[in-house]
């Protein structure tokens, strides 16, 4: 059996002595696991490709009676211009595709998350890479169908000037009826217009802005919390850890 899709290198390790094993993202194929045999090889084809964030298309096939996808060809459509990024862009990028190797299931395709992910990697402007992420994160709720309201208050529906986000019931609650707990996150003013703001704006656009670190850090906090309401084991990306300390969205 032989398939071709188009999609992003998710991450790639080594796999014995000579050949590479590569977590795909393909628009059909969904989250896959490819063996590039002898890819770590000098006259290999495929040296140099199988990088995270490379946009490839692919050719791979399945042995009878093998649970192994084999890869076959590959082109590259563009690769990640690491030399171009800052620390913290990379740290932030690499963040994005450890994201979605975590939250996205085998072999499930969902063509509108390549899509979102191509958006993310293609986009040239990055003035504050860690809200990208977030920004990132929170369309990434919108695809799976998972954002939860954040402007209204779940119980009386009131729109929110000033109220609370319940990370244990994943939604808000206006000053009225929510009750005191330790983990709730004040949402003021400012910080529904820029939850507004992302969920009205082109992620283009969005990448010019700069957040301030403590708006950003509450942004991050109702995400974080967010995802480990859904997602089994959920953890923020290794890979934030990249960044010094004093620059990180949540601690
Ligand atoms: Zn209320």
């Amino acid at each position: 059996m032989i398939r071709k899709d188009e999609g992003v290198v998710l991450k790639s390790a080594r796999s014995g002595e000579t050949s590479k094993l590569v977590t795909f993202l393909g628009r059909e194929s969904g989250k896959t696991r490819l063996v590039a045999k002898g890819a770590l090889g000098a006259k290999s084809a495929f040296r140099g490709m199988l990088e995270p964030g490379t946009h490839l298309e692919v050719v791979y096939y399945h042995k009878e009676g093998r649970t192994q996808y084999f890869l076959k060809e590959a082109h590259v459509h563009s690769a990640l211009r690491t030399e171009t990024y800052t620390i913290t862009r990379l740290a932030a990028t690499l963040a994005v595709l450890e994201l979605l190797d975590h939250v996205c299931f085998w072999e499930s395709p969902e063509p509108r998350i390549v899509n979102l992910l191509l958006e993310y990697l293609r986009c040239s402007t990055d003035n504050d890479p860690l809200f990208s992420f977030l920004v990132f994160q929170f369309n990434l709720l919108g695809v799976l169908g998972a954002l939860p309201e954040f402007s209204s208050c779940a119980l009386c529906g009131e729109s929110l000037n000033d109220g609370f986000f319940h990370p244990a019931e994943g939604g808000s609650a206006c000053r009225d009826h929510s009750e005191s707990s330790s983990r709730r996150v004040w949402m003021d003013k400012e910080l529904l217009s820029l939850i507004a703001k992302i969920g009205d704006s082109p992620v283009a656009e969005l990448r010019k802005l700069t957040v301030g670190t403590e708006l950003r850090k509450d942004l991050g906090a109702i995400l974080h919390w967010t995802y480990t309401y859904h997602v089994n084991d959920y953890r923020l990306p290794d890979a934030l850890k990249l960044i010094p300390k004093d620059k990180r969205a949540t601690d």
